[in-house]
């Protein structure tokens, strides 16, 4: 069983009047969320308050099918909310969380973790800090585009706009996928208030000097505070502190093998021992140079003790490198494991593609084409179009088709569109959010719409 622990810390900032974040630490689910509400005074917290209790609410049993439906349940009842309210009306939340679900070989655990707006999940290995959610934000979009620099993006006037939230429309897409736990992996989850005043390097060397995941949270907090703290923070931090013998099954397996095969293949004598580990390297340095330490046994009274203690030393470098090695093949295996899975959409030529793998390859793993769609380039609305560019990313095929059957809708709705002569192309950001219920709703539009002008 994954063994984490967690510490968090949340704060209202020094600009704010109020508090419109809020997170979730369930360490007997182990689940854990951080949702950052918006949209008038009161509505903000109450969205983003409704996002953790209903995430807690609707979690069900541990898997990342069932987190993201708790999240698209989340995103329907705060809707439902703010359209039943004029005082809550355009009230929404981002939501992110992880969570400890069984792994789908079966062997072992895996954090799953889900993303919808601009909150942040990260992970810190082997002291890098990686992003694991991507922001669906105006300017993460730009960026991808190719638009703004990073740099640019961190202090865009429009960087708080976002273009995906939950209690926006009445479905929602939630990205998510899950990640092989290794010990020592610290998962930070972040609303906007972090990231948007702390640097990434801050946010590094804190985790780096900070072994206690509640002080790590209150020092990031202490940050963003001192930099003007200029939005609401709020920090959940989760580590892996038993991977179930994970890490050591693996380093033992390959060890095993390799010193077997070395055992059997190498019988020779044991190469240079390692000066800085040697005891005796500094008294024989004080002894006669040659050109062969083994040449002058005759008049090396230290030769024998010389020769056991470098093959006891060479086998622990053996041993330690071999351990190097485990550990560094059980993170290709995972990362391998995560490419095969994953799926994107992008355009074959001029025509919307499903792709299995990552955009650009993993490794020595290219992508491949799954399958090609009838939507084409020229079908699409300009913002549809710019988004296939930027490959999203999807954790199942399933999920895929969906996105390219919301495609195609947005096809049929433009080709709908521009025969009305209608050239005012409006974007707004629930559209981003529309998925497969739109279809009903929408295509009854163009009848209506035809008679107009
Ligand atoms: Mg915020």
């Amino acid at each position: 069983m994954t063994t984490l622990r967690s510490g968090s810390a949340t704060h209202v900032g020094q600009v704010r009047s109020n508090n419109q974040d809020s997170f979730l630490v369930l360490a007997d689910a182990d689940l854990y969320g951080v949702a950052d509400g918006m949209g008038g005074h009161a509505g903000g917290e109450i969205a983003s308050a409704m996002a953790v209790e209903l995430l807690e609410a609707h979690a069900g049993e541990p898997s990342l099918e069932n987190l993201m439906e708790a999240a698209r349940l989340g995103n329907r009842a705060i809707f439902e909310k703010a359209g039943g309210d004029p005082e809550l009306h355009g009230m929404g939340t981002t939501l992110c969380a992880v969570r400890v679900v069984p792994g789908a070989d079966g062997e072992g655990d895996e954090i799953a973790w889900i993303n919808v707006g601009d909150s942040r999940v990260y992970l810190f290995r082997d002291d890098r800090l990686i992003q694991l959610s991507r922001d669906h934000s105006l300017v993460e979009d730009l960026v991808r585009d190719g638009q703004l620099t990073e740099e640019e993006a961190a202090v865009h006037p429009k960087r708080n706009i976002i273009t995906r939230a939950l209690g926006i429309d009445v479905d929602v897409n939630v990205d998510g996928s899950t990640v092989i736990p290794f010990n020592g992996d610290r998962f930070v989850l972040c609303s906007d208030g972090l990231f948007g005043d702390v640097s990434e390097d801050q946010i590094s060397s804190v985790l780096r000097r900070l072994a206690d995941p509640g002080e790590a949270a209150d020092e990031l907090v202490r940050l963003a505070n001192d930099a003007g703290g200029r939005d609401n923070i709020t920090v959940v931090i989760v580590e892996v502190v038993d991977d179930d013998g994970r890490s050591l099954k693996a380093a033992e397996a390959l060890a095993a093998a390799e010193a077997s095969r070395l055992a059997s293949q190498d019988d020779e004598e044991p190469t240079q021992p390692v000066e800085d580990d040697d005891p005796f390297a500094g008294r024989r340095s004080s002894l006669p140079e040659s050109d062969d330490d083994y040449a002058t046994d005759k008049d090396d009274p230290f030769a024998d003790i010389d020769r056991a203690a470098s093959r006891r030393l060479t086998w622990r470098v053996v041993a330690f490198l071999l351990a190097v090695l485990a550990v560094g093949a059980a993170v290709v295996g995972a990362t391998v494991f995560s490419a095969r899975g994953t799926y994107f959409v992008g355009f074959e030529g001029d025509q919307v593609a499903i792709y299995k793998g990552k955009p650009g390859g993993v490794l020595w793993i290219d992508p491949q084409l799954d399958r090609t769609t009838a939507v084409t380039r020229d079908d699409l609305p300009e913002d549809q179009s710019l988004l296939v560019e930027q490959k999203p990313q999807f954790t199942s095929r399933r999920s895929a088709t969906r996105f390219v059957m919301f495609l195609q809708q947005q096809a049929l709705d433009h080709r709908a569109a521009e025969s009305t002569s209608t050239t005012e192309v409006t974007t707004t950001t629930t559209e981003a959010t529309t998925t497969t219920s739109a279809p009903a709703t929408t295509t009854t539009a163009p009848p209506t719409t035809t008679t107009g002008p």
